[in-house]
């Protein structure tokens, strides 16, 4: 028995050197991955659930980390949110998605809003909004074309700071949307203290849509909280016809998901953005 519980603390003991030690790769590698260009952007559609019609794109971070491919940011978001190296990342994604949007509408093809993902980290440093003006200023993107998207458990994480800046985002004529709509534990009142204009359903009501009565109810309890507070729904990891014949009938006007497009390189969205001129 003695034996073996050593045993088990050397396996154990190395299994943790082995994890501090791919923690520690990854930091290091992560430190240099800015300055390195290493960061790209994907681009998912989001389509009006009557005609498919492109009506924006959410911009998706990813990792081209040199021998590892490309990360999906799951895998090391949390650890820039962490080291805060969140803030100059977040910012490079506003500069690259604004940049992104002047070189579509200098190929011709009709501009959409582009909604950016904002973590909690990004709002108590106080460069945020003046890094969003500078953006728009430098590159000539209208207020309009810029939307972020926020998670509710980030809104509620440092109330007086966070509604200030929202409302001077708002002000600047930039939408907001909650993310992950349902999925947070926070009250609902923030939807009347926050500028919020739009509500992105999480796919986790969405994914069993046609069996469970229950995604039903709520899917139709948060259209009606969102018709008479007067926002805009998008639902969320929409992957099959039938979910979608089903989002229509309960009234939800946008949807995102593989049944209309992954997340995909900006070369990839000309011909969706060609197939579906916005408008
Ligand atoms: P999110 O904001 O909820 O983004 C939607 C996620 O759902 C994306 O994962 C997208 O690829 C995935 N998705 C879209 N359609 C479908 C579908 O039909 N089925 C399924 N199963 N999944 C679908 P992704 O790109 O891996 O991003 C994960 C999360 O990382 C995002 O979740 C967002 O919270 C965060 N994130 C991504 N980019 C950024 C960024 O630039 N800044 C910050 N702060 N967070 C980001
Ligand atoms: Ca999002
Ligand atoms: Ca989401
Ligand atoms: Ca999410």
């Amino acid at each position: 028995a003695k034996a073996s519980g050593r045993n088990n603390y050397q396996f154990f003991a190395e299994r943790m050197n082995v994890a501090a030690a791919r923690r520690f790769e990854l930091e290091t590698s992560l430190r240099g991955a800015l300055e390195r260009e290493e960061f790209t952007l994907f681009y998912q559609p989001i389509v009006a659930t009557r005609d498919g019609k492109v009506e924006g794109m959410e911009v998706l971070l990813r990792w081209r980390r040199p021998d590892h491919g490309l990360v999906a940011p799951d895998d090391f978001i949390p650890m820039l949110e962490e080291n805060g190296l969140i803030v100059p990342v977040g910012e490079w994604v506003i500069r690259a998605a604004c940049e992104q949007a002047v070189a579509w509408r200098r190929a011709g093809l009709a501009p959409v809003p582009l909604a950016v993902n904002l973590s909690a980290r990004q709002f108590m440093h106080r460069g945020l909004v003046p890094a969003i003006r500078r953006t728009l200023e430098d590159t000539g993107i209208e207020a309009a074309m810029l939307e972020f998207e926020i998670t509710e458990t980030a809104l509620m994480q440092h109330g007086r700071q966070t509604l200030e800046t929202l409302e001077q985002i708002s002000a600047m004529g930039i939408r907001l949307s909650i993310d992950d709509f349902g999925t947070g534990y926070s009250s609902l009142a923030y939807l009347k203290r926050f500028p919020v204009h739009k509500i992105k359903i999480d796919r986790a009501f969405v994914r069993d849509l046609e069996t469970s009565g229950e995604d039903r109810a709520i899917v139709a309890a948060i259209m009606a909280l969102a018709g008479s507070l007067q926002l805009s729904v998008v639902a969320e990891g929409v992957e099959t016809g039938a979910q979608l014949a089903l989002l229509r009938e309960h009234g939800c006007d946008l949807a995102q998901g593989y049944l209309f497009a992954r997340p995909a390189d900006a070369a990839e969205m000309p011909p969706l953005l060609r197939t579906y001129p916005s408008r």
